[in-house]
């Protein structure tokens, strides 16, 4: 195999060590670890002893010491692979607080649909899943980030099980607000689409700008154009009426092509210089 003659850079994997690493790079490095012994022993006689063995502190903390929770033994039951699930438990959408968040967000843009106009509901929910794709892949934020410091696994399989997380939380509970505006009939259903293209572009944004760049970027875009579009159709603004949810759905196909482009790259690491 010809690819095993490459190695990465010293400067790359000093960057790694140090967590400072961003994607694609990030990726496309972990890609080469997970493959290539020789670097990985590099990379540990690199790494200051003292940070690598803090890592496992802080990651033995985090993935231990709750003993299945309760969101893990639910996903083993459902038939989720206890590995995966554990991933899953500790990412920080599946956080009671986070839930409890989205819950309360959602209530009161429920709350506000009703009492001013259902444009706030439809506009707020599809940003919630934005927002957990910030919260999730932010490393100052994320848990199992320890997990890519001391054991080097497939990112991008990581990325997707997060945001189906992150899809799927913010869905369920979307979809329950949407039972507090019956007055609407389908339309109470529009923000499903902006959802799905909101976290996809995020998703396809971020390996450029960064989870909270991107989210944010495309969080202000959504909301400068619904505001933009303010009484331009029914529902109150037009991408609720269905030529903007086709424009929406055809957004978020092309977020899912940049995806599975970026999905191409990382599986042949060499692509990226
Ligand atoms: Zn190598």
């Amino acid at each position: 195999m010809t690819a095993a003659e490459w190695h990465l850079p010293d400067g790359e994997l000093r960057r790694y060590g140090e967590g400072t690493l961003v994607p694609p790079e990030l990726w496309s490095t972990e890609a080469h670890l997970a493959a290539c012994a020789y670097c990985r022993e590099r990379l540990a006689a690199a790494a200051e002893p003292q940070m690598t063995a803090a890592g496992w502190v802080r990651l033995d903390a985090e993935l231990d010491a709750p003993v299945p929770g309760p969101v893990e033994r639910l996903l083993v039951r459902a038939g989720v692979a206890e590995h995966t699930a554990r991933l899953l438990a500790a990412t920080p959408v599946l956080r009671l607080s986070w839930l409890v968040a989205v819950a309360s967000t959602l209530a009161l843009a429920a709350l506000l649909a009703n009492l001013a106009d259902p444009v706030v509901f439809l506009a707020v929910a599809p940003l919630l899943p934005v927002g957990g794709v910030a919260l999730s892949f932010g490393h100052r934020v994320d848990p199992t980030y320890e997990i890519t410091v001391v054991a080097p696994i497939h990112t991008f399989r990581l990325l997707l099980l997060r945001c189906v997380a992150v899809l799927s939380t913010t869905t369920v509970l979307s979809a329950a607000a949407t039972l507090a505006l019956p007055d609407l009939g389908l339309t109470a259903l529009g923000w499903f689409l902006p959802a799905l293209a909101l976290t996809l572009l995020t998703l396809a944004f971020m390996a450029r700008l960064g989870p909270v760049l991107a989210a944010v970027l495309v969080g202000l875009g959504w909301v400068v154009l619904v505001t933009s579009t303010l009484g331009a159709g029914s529902g109150g603004s037009s991408p609720f009426v269905p030529v903007g949810q086709l424009a929406l759905a055809l957004a978020g196909a092309l977020g899912a092509l940049v995806l599975a482009r970026m999905h191409r790259a990382f599986e042949t690491p060499r692509r990226f210089r």
